[in-house]
């Protein structure tokens, strides 16, 4: 039997708007297996985000189930999640988040845990980013942005990624690649990979693609 790198089951998100109460999750049900590609999909305010912060521990449920690698994670202390956040899963965004006053290799190591310089060229390496050590964000194109936060999402190795919009901010072609670094990741190093996308070419890479309408997942299709 397959473990389950995501477990998601009647899961509710809340939020507070004024005197309102915004359902961004209503009863998500989603079970990934360990080794998973899967695009997210579905139109703005379905609660896309809010799914990939819930399931990053960056946000906690209203309600339901949430388990990562098995692990049930309101049970945990704050100090657990905290582990299980930087050792199990990286983050990838829509406008990469770095920070701008630091190198790409600073970028990286400052996400380390055990702090290696090697490690870190290593994994920029990886990307392609050799000889862009200690070039800042500004410095770089769109797609060697993400490429470096694709290196910091990477440098634990996490056993899942999480990516908001990667390629929302990119060309065609630099999408393109961005994807087939994913997928290479997910072939090569089994490592699981959740990607929330508009674009049905970057879905294409996946395996499995799940549609979002209301905070609930309608519909999935494996390829
Ligand atoms: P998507 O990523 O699919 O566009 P989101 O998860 O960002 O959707 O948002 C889902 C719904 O929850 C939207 O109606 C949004 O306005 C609302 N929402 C998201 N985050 C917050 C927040 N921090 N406070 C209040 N409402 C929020
Ligand atoms: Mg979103």
């Amino acid at each position: 039997m397959n473990n389950h790198v995501l477990e998601f089951r009647n899961v509710w998100k809340t939020y507070h708007v004024g005197d309102d109460l915004v359902n961004a999750l209503a009863g998500l049900d989603l079970t990934l297996d360990e080794g998973s590609f899967t695009a997210v999909m579905g139109p703005s305010g379905s609660g896309k985000s809010t799914f990939l912060h819930v399931a990053g521990i960056l946000d906690t449920p209203t309600m339901g189930l949430c388990r990562i690698n098995g692990m049930e994670t309101i049970k945990l202390s704050t100090k657990e999640q905290a582990r299980l956040r930087r050792n199990e899963i990286g983050f990838i965004f829509q406008r990469f988040n770095l920070m701008s006053q630091l190198t790409s290799l600073e970028n990286v190591m400052l996400s380390m845990i055990e702090k290696d310089s090697q490690k870190a060229k290593e994994v920029l390496d990886k990307m392609g980013l050799e000889g862009k050590y200690n070039k800042r964000p500004t410095q770089l194109s769109g797609g060697e942005q993400q490429r470096v936060a694709i290196a910091r999402a990477l440098v634990n190795n996490p056993s899942i990624i999480l990516a908001d919009e990667p390629t929302g901010e990119l060309d065609t072609k630099n999408a393109k690649s961005i994807m087939q670094i994913l997928r290479d990741l997910n072939q090569n190093d089994g490592v699981s990979i959740v990607v929330v996308t508009h674009n049905p070419d970057a879905a294409n890479f996946a395996d499995e693609i799940v549609h979002m309408s209301d905070g609930k997942i309608v519909n999935m299709t494996s390829k």
